[in-house]
């Protein structure tokens, strides 16, 4: 089991609440996204479920275990951020592998784990490649592969697509959702793009200044916003 659940989450930067008291529950398998403006704390709040911010209260259970207190390697996360931070020395299998490398696993059992993920991400053909000769699609999928090759329990993407041009977006999202759909891997999704947000998700939780304005599914979030802020929000879609 690996279900999500986000208990009382706070976080403040001196006297700006980021995260106000959150309470979030994901099932497992499920895609959540969250979505609103920026600066709405939702880089704040993949942080600090990845561990790479502390909450200044509240609680994280992943698959039931507390992980608040853990340290990120411990946690049995993910996380893809908007700008691949790929190795530039280290041709494809070399980035992928590197973390299977620090777990001190065998050659043969790293090797047979890249494979696999190379080819769910489709990327046997650039297996060689360094980052430098790769689209920008192409290293976001490698950035991907590197975070399933460690068989997480929950995966994070923060605003992966938001780089990349129109077309490579919508092919790149669709990819995404077959493998986690695929892995039935639990994940959140954050983006400030309405069209990915109902195009990906399951689940939508929109966010604004710290608070959850509405938690349902991304057609009732269309044809039902619940606040003025919702469906200003949703309405600003183009
Ligand atoms: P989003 O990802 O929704 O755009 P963030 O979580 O990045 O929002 O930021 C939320 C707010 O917290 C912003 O006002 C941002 O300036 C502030 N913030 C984020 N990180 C820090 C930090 N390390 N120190 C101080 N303020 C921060
Ligand atoms: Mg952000």
């Amino acid at each position: 089991m690996s279900e999500l659940v986000i208990k009382n989450a706070y976080k403040a930067f001196d006297s700006l609440v980021v995260v106000d008291h959150l309470n979030i529950h994901i099932p497992e398998g499920c895609l959540l996204t969250l979505l609103g403006p920026s600066g709405c704390g939702k880089s704040t709040l993949l942080r600090c479920i990845a561990g790479l911010e502390t909450l200044d209260e509240g609680q994280i259970l992943l698959g039931g275990s507390d992980i608040t207190h853990l340290r990120p390697q411990k946690r049995h996360i993910a996380m893809v951020f908007q700008h691949y931070a790929l190795f530039p020395n280290m041709n494809v299998v070399e980035n992928i592998e590197f973390g299977l490398k620090i777990k001190k696993l065998p050659a043969d059992v790293r090797a047979a784990k890249v494979q696999k993920v190379l080819e769910l991400v489709e990327l046997q053909s650039c297996a060689k490649q360094k980052p430098a000769s790769l689209s920008g699609g192409q290293k976001q999928r490698v950035a991907l592969a590197r975070g399933l090759v460690m068989e997480p329990k929950l995966l994070l993407l923060d605003e992966p697509l938001s780089a990349l041009d129109a077309r490579i977006r919508k092919s790149l999202r669709s990819q995404i959702r077959d493998i986690q759909k695929e892995l039935q891997l639990t994940t959140i999704f954050v983006t400030h793009d309405q069209e990915e947000a109902l195009a990906m998700s399951d689940q939508v939780v929109l966010l604004n200044q710290g608070r959850i304005e509405q938690h349902t599914s991304p057609e009732e979030l269309y044809s039902r916003p619940a606040s003025e802020f919702a469906a200003g929000f949703i309405g600003n879609y183009n």
